[in-house]
């Protein structure tokens, strides 16, 4: 039998015979109310289904809220990345340093680029990149660093910066689950040379899909622009023909069509309006579970950056060996068994076989590699009820209790 089969046997059945809900909770769902179908039904009847007046409505939406001067909008988090190299240069011979425990899309956007991920290690208190692992990792090939805030949380802004400013290296913030959060009273999305977002659904705004680039720099705002059509541009000024026609248009860089609707920039706006309310009950949610896991010495909770005030995007808890026999996987059975389906962020990236075959290995991130042995994630959104907030409580006791060491 098969150490995974051994287990398989072994794993609970429900505690105490009855699960403790009859239905199915997921870790994520979006909130969509009449106001954002009204948004999205008014686009349909408009003129512009792309590139109109919802966009860069939404555009200025997200610079009010951030403090960002630029935003341009796109079709999701992940061409907000490869916008975002792109527009800082990245290519053949360079090096790009990520976190290993994130979204394959936050080292995937250097490969794009011809560039090579250089994975740093992470605080084990707050899960996110450690400025000192990418120090140690800075080669003369660096160019730039992407910077995940994991779970909503901000990264240690002030430090980053520093690395940024000391090595001359652009700072990229992966800020797709970081909306309405702030670091020392200012709003992230408005720290990095360049952030990025995701209004994928089970984040905390939805768009269906979407993503943007916050930037306070005019020349690489004039780059993402770029990046997100084509490499085609209608401004004469960028231009290195004359003009043969008001027709004229010339591309002057190479791209593809990153572009996003109407209906889904029409969508992510309504969705702003509730960023507050989506904030407050996330956190309202986040209070009562750190209060219930902090008393159970077989689970660790996740300890916020200093300085970041939180909208949490994921709530995420692990288990202490010391103090529990079942392990990571056991736990996450036992809730799937109790009707609460948790999920794992995240594997670490270079454990994917594509990463394996460009010759990374096992073991270059210590602290990354054990958190992802001991971690997964319960469910956090806007929409769940105060039963569903208990349920998932009363689970995660239930088993923290009865396989206690
Ligand atoms: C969701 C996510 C992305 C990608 O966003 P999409 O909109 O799904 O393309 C990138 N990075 C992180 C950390 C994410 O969670």
């Amino acid at each position: 039998m098969s150490l995974i089969q051994e287990k398989t046997k072994e794993l609970p059945a429900v505690l105490g015979g009855e699960p403790v809900r009859q239905t199915k909770l997921y870790y994520a769902h979006q909130y969509i109310d009449q106001a954002d179908i009204d948004a999205v039904v008014q686009v349909l009847k408009s003129d512009f289904l792309t590139t109109g007046p919802a966009i860069a409505s939404c555009e200025r939406r997200l610079c009010e809220i951030t403090g960002a001067k630029y935003a341009v909008l796109c079709a999701n988090g992940t061409a907000a990345l490869h916008m975002a190299c792109m527009a800082a240069g990245i290519g053949e011979g360079d090096e790009v340093i990520t976190t290993p425990i994130t979204f394959a899309a936050s080292a995937n956007c250097a490969l794009y680029c011809g560039a090579r991920p250089v994975f740093a290690d992470i605080n084990e208190e707050t899960y996110q990149i450690d400025p000192a692992e990418i120090e140690r990792k800075i080669t003369d090939r660096t160019r730039a660093f992407v910077a995940v805030d994991f779970g909503g949380q901000s990264v240690p802004e002030k430090e980053l910066l520093e690395i940024r400013d000391r090595y001359g290296l652009v700072f990229i913030e992966d800020g797709a689950h970081v909306i309405g959060t702030s670091y020392h009273g200012q709003m992230n999305g408005s720290f990095a040379d360049m952030t990025t977002l995701s209004f994928h659904p089970v984040k905390t705004i939805a768009g269906g899909e979407g993503g943007a680039v916050l930037t306070d720099n005019p020349e690489y705002y004039q780059k993402l622009l770029l990046a997100r059509s084509h490499g085609i541009t209608r401004d004469p000024a960028l231009m290195e023909h004359e003009p043969d026609g008001p027709w004229y248009y010339e591309q002057i860089a190479l791209s593809t069509n990153y572009r996003i609707t109407e209906m889904q920039a029409a969508l992510i706006e309504s969705q702003l309006n509730k960023l507050k309310a989506f904030g407050d009950r996330k956190k309202e949610i986040v209070r009562r579970y750190d209060e219930a896991f902090s008393k159970l010495p077989g689970l660790r909770i996740q300890k916020e950056t200093e300085g970041s005030d939180t909208v949490r995007h994921l709530y995420i808890l692990r288990i202490d060996p010391a103090h529990l026999s079942i392990d990571r996987r056991q736990f996450f059975e036992a809730m799937g068994a109790e009707n609460i389906v948790c999920n794992v962020h995240y594997i670490p990236i270079y454990y994917f076989p594509y990463y394996e075959k460009l010759g990374y290995q096992k073991g270059l991130c210590p602290k990354a590699e054990k958190l992802y042995e001991e971690m997964f994630t319960i469910p956090l959104y806007y929409a769940m009820t105060d039963q569903d907030v208990e349920d998932v409580i009363r689970a995660v006791t239930r088993i923290a209790g009865y396989y206690e060491k």
